[in-house]
């Protein structure tokens, strides 16, 4: 017989019941988690909480104990890095992760290299170099010589030339001043405006829920709450342990 229930379509990026293990300690357990198709999703907790974790799962950088993390409709548990690029997930990584001895122009070039989009490179690059024209007056410049923020514009510009669906960003406004910070925050929601799907990973909780459809509050490796942004907001635990209200 027919079931009258609903199919439930997969979100676009689904984590089910994901555990992940440094030796003896669980630093994700039972963290289940989605991000719609083009939707911007943060996940805040304090450090240590397990954000770092988490991407690196997703990016297959760590070994997933348990659990399953779904794209797009196809399994990605435990695939390679690589292979997780080419399907289409970017992330830039805390510390940025730039190559400080190369000009921007080469950190730009490298990050295209994929399959997925090593074709356009050109057109690429023009994309980025209009987003973050401070980026195309300084390409031949050697990208350590870059300041904080450039570098942060430059993992992100970077990550755009492999063409991504889905961007991952770990605290992309670390070490930051607020009006930078600002800018990077607006840069995101440029980026989710062009229709890629965003999971921001921040200790900036006010900031990086503001310009979010929903989230996620991790702490100790586990999910302890998730809403829709606004209301995660507005809710006690979220005022009480992030902002001192
Ligand atoms: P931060 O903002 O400080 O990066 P985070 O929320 O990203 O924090 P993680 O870096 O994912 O948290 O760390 C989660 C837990 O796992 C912490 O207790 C951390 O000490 C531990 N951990 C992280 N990486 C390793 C590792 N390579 N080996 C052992 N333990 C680790």
């Amino acid at each position: 017989m027919m079931s009258d229930a609903p199919i439930r379509e997969p979100a676009y990026l689904e984590i089910e019941k994901l555990a992940v293990a440094y030796g003896d300690a669980f630093a994700l357990d039972d963290v289940s988690l989605s991000v719609p198709r083009g939707a911007l999703v943060s996940v805040v907790g304090a450090n240590g909480a397990g954000k770092t974790t988490l991407i690196r799962a997703i990016a297959g950088m760590v070994q997933v104990h348990a659990g399953t993390i779904r794209f797009d409709g196809h399994d990605i548990t435990s695939l390679s890095p690589d292979l997780v690029c080419e399907a289409g997930i970017g992330q830039v990584a805390e510390g940025r992760q730039i190559f400080p001895s190369l000009s921007v122009r080469e950190n730009l070039r490298l990050g295209g290299a994929l399959r997925r989009s090593r074709a356009h490179q050109k057109q690429n690059l023009e994309r980025v170099e209009t987003l973050f024209p401070r980026l195309a007056e300084r390409r031949t410049q050697r990208a350590g010589s870059l300041s904080g923020g450039e570098q942060q514009m430059l993992a992100i510009a970077r990550c755009m030339m492999a063409e991504p669906e889905l961007i991952m960003l770990d605290e992309p406004s670390l070490g930051l001043s607020p009006l930078l910070t600002e800018q990077m925050f607006d840069i995101v929601r440029t980026l989710n405006g062009d229709g890629i799907s965003i999971m921001l990973v921040e200790q900036n909780v006010t900031e990086s829920l503001e310009i979010s459809d929903s989230g996620y509050v991790l702490e100790n490796g586990t999910v302890v709450l998730d809403g829709d942004a606004r209301t995660l907001l507005e809710s006690d635990l979220v005022k009480k342990a992030y902002l001192g209200m």
